[in-house]
Order: structure tokens, then C-alpha cells, then sequence
């Protein structure tokens, strides 16, 4: 009996000593391989900072038309020399430094990972087939750039967008970290209420990241002639006629609104649907009807200041009500996967609309800059903490509701 509970006490012993190493070989694998693509992004981003190192990846960039489609047989041989294998050579040589200093067998993981990948370049390189890997696929980009795992549409903007932006190859960790996820610079950005505080100061901050911004406004008079956004006015009710200025906008900001705060009378009712919601979604339509053309999926965006009102209380019934249905109608819309929609969940900053607000717009219009070069789609910008924890809860559900109960109808 005593020898039986021996043999069971010993046995499991082994299996926790096997299950053990099985944990360790895999963590370390997985660390290995994610050190790999970390590795690389920031040899990538190295290569547009370093003038010789980007001399070599140059080779890549000049090998890709505009669709993806492959400029010549010989510069896409010398783009896999000079740049695919380098890339993988490099990083083969140092995954096998760390695995022989570290020496952990998980580690071996990430050398094999990258031989594979050397390996796969050198023959595109030797036998000159175009069997391009995934980001390089040719043809119309007909999904918007993913949040976490590089798509086409991401990689594309590299290319053709910024290339000094969008450096990661297959997790987006490093563009967020380094605040290149997104590319402001040169971006044609069209934002109403323009003439309020926050769109006064997302202005100011806009155009120092080198964008071109297009002030839309119902108060032209309010704005200051010299601000160096270009202005045009609209009225409520007659968004159809910025279509064709909206053409040639990369991102829209959906930011006008307003606050009948204690009123519940008809008139109030109506008006605080009519711009806080309608208004909105309107131009959300108009705006997504401008996305057409191969590439327009990678560069279009659409920013809806929807508000903490989602989920917090305003003192403000209507405001509430009219910017919670704004924020579903969002959700619900993204499901389309059209383009990139982000929400802004905005916590109260001094404004006409809140003289007590605690923070100030500027400061706000610089986090949301910051958080939105991070590629969040959801920007938070709040004081109070219940909102950082109620709103992700609110938007998961909602979205999974919406995602089960409703459709798209194809022609
Ligand atoms: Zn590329
Ligand atoms: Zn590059």
C-alpha cells in the first residue's frame, strides 16, 4: 500500500516536472518570436532614420507600384536581396546570440522562425517568383487597416501614405509605442463645429502636425479669420451639398453639437436630435459615399465626438439621450467595416457648451492627437475613472448585440 502511494506520489512528480519544462519551452518560444517582431519593426523604422541602412531598404519601396503590382521581375529580385534577405539574415544572427547567451531551448524557437523566413526570401530572390508574401498582395484594398495584426491596407500606408509612419510588419506594437499607428502629416482634415473650443484648439494642433485642415462651420463669423484652416460654411439640414468638398477629405471630424441642458420642450427635443444625432449622421453617410477607389479604405477615417454622455451623466437629459444614440449608431455602422471610425468619449472641458468644465480644450485636443497616432478607435480623454471602466463594457455589448441582430442587405 505504502509502495503504491510512492509510485503515484513519484509519477506526478515527473508530470509536473514535464508539464513545467512544457510551460517554460513555450513561453520562452513565444517571447522569442515576438522579440523577433519587435526586432524587426525597429530595424524597419532604423532603416528610414539611418541614411545608408535606408539606402538598401530603399530597394523595397521602389519595387511596388501604387497597387501593389511590382514595378519589374528585377527589382523585386533585388528588393528580396537586398532588403527580405538582409532583414532576416540580420535577425537569424541575432535571436542566435540571445538563444546561446539566454540558453533556453524555448529561445531556438525564434532562430528556426527567422530562418524560415530567410530562407523563403533568398528563394524569391534566386527563382524570381512573384509569390509575394501576404502585406504585398496586388489588387484593390478592400478592407480598412486592422487595429492589432498588420493587413494590407496597414502596410500599404507605408508605402504610399507616410513612410515615415507605419513601420510594424505583423503586430502594430511598435507603431503604437513609437505614436506611429497613424500619420497626420499631410492629410487633408475636415472637422465641424469648427468654431467651438475643442475645434478651435483641434485646429491649432492639427496643423502642427502638418495636416490641411478644412474648418467646416455654421458661425463662420466665429472663427478667426487668420487660424490657417481653410473655412467653409454649412447649414443644418443641407449637409448633402458637402459631398464634393468631402471628396477630398482623408478624415473627417464629427465634433458640432448642442447642449439644451434642462429643456424638454418639443423644440428642444427636435433640435438636440437634429444636430447632436441626425446632423451627425448624415454626414457619416455622405462622408462614407466618398469612400471609393482602390486605395480609399486605407486612408479614409471618420472621428465622432460622441461624448462621456454615453455612458456617464451630463446633467442634461436630452444631451444624453441625443449622444448615446449617436455612440449606438456608431457602433452599429462600424460593423460595415466602410472605414475606420473612431469614437471620441470626451470627459467636460471648459467650452460655451460647459463653462465648468475641468479641463482644457487644448489639452484635450492633445490627447486625442496622441491617442489617435496610437490608433485607438475608442479615445478616451476623462477625469473621472467610471468611464475608462463602463465604456469598454457598453461598447463590447452593444457591439455584440448589434453583430448578431443585424445586417448588411447586398444589392
Ligand atoms: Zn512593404
Ligand atoms: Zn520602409
Amino acid at each position: 500500500m505504502l509502495e503504491s502511494f510512492t509510485e503515484i506520489a513519484t509519477k506526478l512528480e515527473i508530470n509536473w516536472v514535464l508539464l513545467s519544462a512544457g510551460l517554460q519551452f513555450a513561453s520562452w518560444g513565444l517571447f522569442s518570436l515576438l522579440l523577433s517582431e519587435i526586432l524587426r519593426d525597429v530595424y524597419h523604422a532604423l532603416c528610414h532614420k539611418v541614411a545608408w541602412l535606408g539606402k538598401l531598404h530603399n530597394k523595397h519601396h521602389t519595387a511596388y507600384r501604387r497597387d501593389l503590382s511590382i514595378v519589374s521581375l528585377k527589382a523585386y529580385q533585388e528588393s528580396q536581396l537586398y532588403h527580405d534577405t538582409l532583414e532576416s539574415g540580420i535577425l537569424v544572427a541575432a535571436l542566435l546570440v540571445i538563444a546561446l547567451v539566454f540558453q533556453q531551448p524555448g529561445l531556438w524557437l525564434g532562430v528556426v522562425y527567422n530562418v524560415i523566413f530567410l530562407s523563403a526570401a533568398y528563394l524569391r530572390y534566386s527563382q524570381g517568383t512573384i509569390d509575394t508574401d501576404y502585406n504585398h498582395k496586388p489588387g484593390p484594398l478592400d478592407t480598412a487597416p486592422s487595429v492589432w495584426l498588420v493587413n494590407r491596407s496597414y502596410h500599404w500606408r507605408h508605402h504610399f501614405d507616410d513612410v515615415n509612419a507605419y513601420y510594424s510588419g505583423v503586430f502594430s506594437l511598435v507603431d503604437k509605442v513609437l505614436g506611429t499607428a497613424l500619420s497626420l502629416k499631410g492629410k487633408t482634415i475636415a472637422i465641424t463645429g469648427a468654431s467651438g473650443a475643442l475645434g478651435q484648439a483641434l485646429t491649432a494642433e492639427l496643423l502642427k502636425h502638418n495636416a490641411k485642415v478644412v474648418a467646416l462651420t455654421t458661425n463662420p463669423d466665429k472663427l478667426p479669420t487668420d487660424n490657417g484652416a481653410k473655412v467653409i460654411p454649412w447649414q443644418l439640414g443641407n449637409e448633402a451639398e458637402l459631398k464634393a468638398s468631402l471628396e477630398k477629405v482623408d478624415i473627417l471630424i464629427i465634433n458640432h453639437g448642442v447642449n439644451v441642458y434642462g429643456d424638454r420642450t418639443p423644440q428642444g427635443i427636435n433640435s438636440s436630435y437634429e444636430i447632436n444625432t441626425f446632423s451627425a449622421l448624415r454626414l457619416m453617410d455622405i462622408f462614407i459615399a466618398t469612400v471609393t477607389g482602390p486605395q480609399a479604405k486605407a486612408t479614409k477615417e471618420i472621428w465622432v465626438n460622441t461624448s462621456e454622455a454615453e455612458v456617464n451623466p451630463a446633467f442634461s437629459p436630452l444631451y444624453e439621450l441625443s449622444k448615446r444614440t449617436l455612440g449606438d449608431l456608431v457602433t452599429l455602422k462600424r460593423l460595415n467595416g466602410n472605414c475606420v471610425i473612431r469614437k471620441l468619449i470626451l470627459g467636460p472641458f471648459k467650452s460655451q457648451l460647459n463653462p465648468y468644465g475641468v479641463m482644457s480644450a487644448p489639452q484635450v485636443a492633445r490627447a486625442i492627437l496622441f491617442l489617435a497616432q496610437r490608433d485607438f478607435r475608442n479615445i478616451i480623454v476623462t477625469i473621472n475613472p467610471v468611464t475608462y471602466l463602463l465604456f469598454p463594457v457598453k461598447e463590447v455589448s452593444s457591439w455584440l448585440y448589434y453583430r448578431i441582430f443585424s445586417k448588411t442587405i447586398q444589392n
